[in-house]
């Protein structure tokens, strides 16, 4: 049985707001071309480089949040090669001496290994246009800071290396260092795989330009099968670079790698190395938040919900500070589930394709515990329920005042509720005989007779509990 081995390599934009060694605006929705650009970004001669001090730490705080072993020193290096995007004919990244060191993230319950973190600038883009004899070149791009974290070869399938990169997509947005979106090109994921019957690793493929997770795990698990076949059938695996055909889902040969590339490295002259001083990596520590792996536990802890619904609350950061806040409001364990019925499902449902959002959001906590409160306590019934979110949800309202105003609460176990029933069974005879007979179904039928009398107001077990007193 041939075994898979995969690695992976997976470049973040950083979210700041210049370029990551000149003032340049940096800004992923610009797209006009070569509108932030500058002396530096475009390596006109005689220009120098300066550190953007927020890019620096945003790749420590990953680095903290992964686990990493964090250096105290650290410097910049020129990675030189040629090509129509890289302006200065070199990238300024880091060779030697990266900011993150070994570090690991958690899977289920397996630890995927960091091999490191650094920081580097990324490349302006170039453009072919169709039918053309020439190419075009943006600029907006060139020097926006940009992350490359490396992990160890400890992925064995497609599935789980989409996991690692939805669960590191997750973190970067936690952390606020990327916004990571995979369609934009914020975050990019390089794929390393390998098969091998024995515990020597085999030749490696390496994937380029996947687009999206489920792409990613397509890519993976065809290039497993072809590597595999195609050392069951005496061939050779061949180091190269394989891209991604969407349409027919195979990956093709794009080119050879040669075996080892000079790139060349040598220490970059213009900016000084960095030295982190303990306090000042203290300051960086105390700023990240609580993580996702931590938060799944604490829901499951304090609000034992379900996994999807945890999930989901996981994902949403500003859908799950109002779960809390409403939860906390509501005060009582035994309606946590149904607050979280009602945001996932109901709320959602109203919000169509719109991303929840609290300040947009017209319900207060404090409301919305009040609404629950009211189905729990079966002051109002589900349909009821229904009519009340969507009047809160459009107004903002109060729910008992909008019930009261409505004449939407429920009939209560009293006086009134039972005079309906009795002239319900007066005015059906044959419903009633037959029941006595018997037939089930007919006690149905009264029920939901009594159900229109009273517009839906009344609690249905109620309403069953005394058809069957007073028949
Ligand atoms: P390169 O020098 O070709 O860039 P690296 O050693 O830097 O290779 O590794 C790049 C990525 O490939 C890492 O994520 C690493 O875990 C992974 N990797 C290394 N060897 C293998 C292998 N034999 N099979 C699959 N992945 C591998
Ligand atoms: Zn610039
Ligand atoms: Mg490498």
């Amino acid at each position: 049985m041939y075994k898979p081995t995969i690695g992976l390599e997976i470049h973040a934009e950083l979210k700041t707001n210049s370029k990551m060694f000149c003032s340049c605006k940096n800004d992923p929705n610009e797209r006009r071309p070569n509108v932030n650009i500058c002396e530096v970004c475009t390596a006109q001669p005689g220009t120098l480089p300066v550190a953007n001090e927020e890019a620096v730490k945003k790749v420590i705080k990953t680095g903290m949040a992964l686990d990493c072993k964090i250096a105290t020193e650290s410097k910049f290096d020129r990675k030189n090669y040629f090509y129509p995007d890289i302006p200065k004919g070199y990238q300024i990244s880091q060779y030697d001496q990266p900011m993150c060191g070994k570090g690991y993230l958690k899977i289920g319950n397996k630890k995927i290994g960091i091999t490191r973190i650094h920081l580097e600038e990324d490349t302006g883009s170039s453009l072919h246009p169709e039918g053309t004899d020439y190419s075009l070149v943006n600029f907006n791009r060139a020097g926006v800071p940009l992350m490359e974290l490396v992990t160890e070869p400890d992925i064995t399938s497609g599935k789980e290396a989409s996991d690692f990169a939805k669960e590191l997509q997750l973190i970067f947005r936690y952390l606020g260092v990327s916004d990571a979106d995979m369609e934009k090109g914020l975050m990019r994921v390089e794929v390393n795989i390998s098969v091998s019957k024995t515990k020597t690793f085999g030749t490696k493929v390496e994937i380029k330009n996947l687009n999206s997770f489920k792409v990613v795990e397509k890519a993976i698990d065809f290039e497993i099968t072809r590597q595999t076949e195609l050392l069951e059938s005496g061939g050779v695996v061949l180091q190269e670079t394989r891209g991604w055909n969407d349409k027919k889902e195979i990956t093709f040969s794009q080119r050879e790698k040669e075996s080892a590339h000079d790139y060349r490295y040598f220490p970059e002259p213009d900016l000084p190395p960095l030295h982190f001083e303990k306090e000042y990596l203290q300051v960086i520590q105390a700023e990240i938040p609580e993580l996702p792996a931590k938060k799944r536990a604490r829901f499951k802890r304090e609000y034992d919900l379900e996994e999807a619904q945890i999930e989901m609350f996981v994902a949403q950061k500003d859908l799950s500070e109002y779960f809390e806040k409403t939860a906390s409001e509501a005060g009582n364990e035994k309606v946590y589930g149904l607050i979280a019925n009602y945001l996932i499902t109901d709320v959602k449902g109203l919000l169509g394709n719109t991303e929840f959002v609290e300040e947009k959001f017209k319900i207060t906590p404090e409301n919305f515990a009040e609404f629950i409160a009211m189905i729990y306590q079966s002051e109002i019934n589900s349909k009821t329920a229904k009519m009340l979110l969507l009047e809160m949800f459009n107004t903002g309202g109060d729910p008992s005042q909008i019930v009261e105003a409505n004449n939407w609460g429920q009939m209560k176990d009293d006086g009134a509720l039972e005079k309906v029933i009795a002239e319900v069974i007066a005015k059906n005879p044959k419903p009633v005989a037959d029941y006595k007979a018997g037939n089930k179904n007919s006690l149905q039928f009264l029920a939901g007779q009594v159900m229109k009398e009273t517009r839906g107001t009344a609690n249905p077990t109620t309403v069953q509990e005394i058809l069957k007193k007073l028949l």
